[in-house]
């Protein structure tokens, strides 16, 4: 009762739901395995102030505040905890500003991704990062998980766009970081700070990205190879010559199989893997080309490039195809996320195999290559318990041997609830305490997001 009177006296109705099955659709995310409690109420703000009056009101009534984007996170991180406000920020979904000019723009959190690549695509202007959730994901989502994506290869992450923020704080202050000019050395950088900070420091209400000048069309190279290994050192071998791909794509032969099977493309089943590759910008042609003929070099079974869009797009779709074409076996699907430095790719790919082959696990591998960000898919039966405990161990290797190998646990999926038990194996003890320390000072009675990320 004290939750809804604080809620009702500070918001107009139309903001609260509190209907059982509406308030349980927006209590998770599409993370599998990992529960999630039972919310109190849903509140869908539209401004900055809204946000402001709902953290008031469950600072009054005490209960948890857990925002939420869209809902695409793999990592539990938007999951609803017993007797929370669900805070989602889908109804703030304007683009406020474009600014040609300084290149820059100003939205709301709740702008989906591809509408703002689309918005700003008209002023002849890009915005790079592009989970391959981008049709679905909101930039508030992308921004406080610091998501990655296709062409990050070459472009980035998301947090290499993010120049400010506005933030409700979990003590219902507003704050404003960052600047609107390319340069500033003015204070510590607390844009940085909330980019990947999953809804645990405070509640991101607008945020001002830098764009770039809209590419001309990628060229694009496909390459098969007969094993694992040659097709890990063709890619260090192009990195180490200095080519910028915009994009480098890895599937394996098990992807490949299950998507010839499901949506067949004439796709070469007996390959070990198929290398995707983009080249845009000034001379994209020579150096996809370039990249073509390392790729022969290092014994790709069959090497093709086009420098035609709409032809490089078809190519692509094999990679789009990958987990449509598993979800079709109506089994659970669990992706891994995890990152190693380029040149220990090839042990990482080696790796992956041999824990397949070990647990006797179902574990296509797909991934940005380009970033050693793999995305080892488990694959298997939910309802049986043993074949599950098998998955999971598999999950738990994967993760051991990315830290071997000098990786991290989560590329760009973020921690959420899901690698929230490992973060202690990555992070340094001094800069995990210092972290914890900075979450207590910004949110000292543990009100946002709690259990999550650290
Ligand atoms: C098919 C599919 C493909 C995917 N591909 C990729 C990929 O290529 N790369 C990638 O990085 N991810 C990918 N993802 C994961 C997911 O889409 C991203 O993590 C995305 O950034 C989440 O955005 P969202 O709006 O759905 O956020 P949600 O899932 O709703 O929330 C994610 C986290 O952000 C917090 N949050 C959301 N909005 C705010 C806000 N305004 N203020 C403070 N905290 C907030 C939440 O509390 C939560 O901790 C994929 C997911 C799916 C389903």
């Amino acid at each position: 009762m004290r939750l809804i009177d604080a809620l009702t006296s500070r918001l107009p109705e139309d903001c609260l739901q509190f209907d059982d099955d509406v308030v349980e659709a927006y209590s998770h995310d599409r993370a599998i395995f990992e529960g999630h409690g039972t919310a109190s109420v849903l509140v869908m703000p539209r401004t900055t102030e809204q946000v402001v009056a709902a953290v008031e009101a469950a600072r009054e009534a005490d209960v948890p505040i857990v925002p939420r984007g869209a809902g695409t996170g793999l990592t539990g991180a938007a999951n609803a905890v017993d007797g929370c406000m669900v805070l989602s920020l889908h109804r703030m979904d304007q683009i406020l500003e474009i600014d040609e000019t300084n290149r820059t723009c100003r939205v709301q959190p709740g702008v989906i991704n591809s509408d703002l690549k689309a918005a700003v695509a008209e002023r002849g202007l890009f915005y790079p990062p592009d989970p391959a959730s981008f049709e679905m994901s909101s930039i508030g989502g992308n921004v406080a998980t610091n998501a990655g994506g296709l062409c990050c290869v070459k472009y980035g992450v998301t947090r290499d766009y993010v120049m400010g923020l506005t933030v409700v704080m979990a003590n219902g202050e507003v704050m404003r970081t960052g600047r609107k000019t390319i340069k500033s050395t003015t204070g510590f950088d607390l844009t940085g700070l909330f980019v990947g900070s999953e809804g645990a420091l405070g509640i991101i209400t607008e945020i001002t990205l830098k764009l770039v000048t809209a590419p001309p069309p990628p060229a694009t190279a496909v390459a098969y190879f007969p094993e694992l290994e040659p097709a890990g050192s063709a890619i260090v071998e192009i990195f180490r010559q200095g080519h910028e791909p915009s994009l480098m794509e890895i599937v394996d032969q098990a992807s490949l199989r299950q998507v010839e099977a499901v949506f067949p493309m004439d796709l070469d089943v007996d390959a070990a893997c198929l290398l995707l590759m983009q080249t845009s910008g000034e001379s994209a042609p020579e150096r996809i080309a370039a990249i073509s003929a390392i790729c022969e070099e290092h014994g790709a079974s069959f090497v093709y490039h086009v420098e035609d869009p709409h032809e490089g797009d078809m190519l692509i779709e094999v990679r789009r195809k990958v987990w449509p074409a598993f979800e079709h076996l109506g089994k659970a699907l669990l992706p891994e996320d995890v990152a190693v430095p380029r040149q220990h790719l090839p042990e990482l790919l080696a790796g992956i195999t041999e824990i397949a082959e070990r647990h006797q696990v179902q574990l296509p591998t797909i991934g940005h290559a380009g970033d050693g960000n793999m995305h080892p898919l488990l694959v298997f039966d939910g309802n049986d318990p043993e074949e599950t405990a098998r998955a999971k161990a598999a999950f738990e290797d994967i993760i051991s041997l990315a830290l071997r190998l000098d990786g991290t646990i989560a590329g760009e999926h973020g921690v959420g609830t899901l690698k929230k038990p490992y973060v202690e194996r990555e992070l340094d003890p001094v800069q995990l305490k210092v972290q914890r320390s900075m979450r207590t000072l910004l949110d000292p009675e543990g009100r946002l997001n709690p259990g999550k990320a650290l």
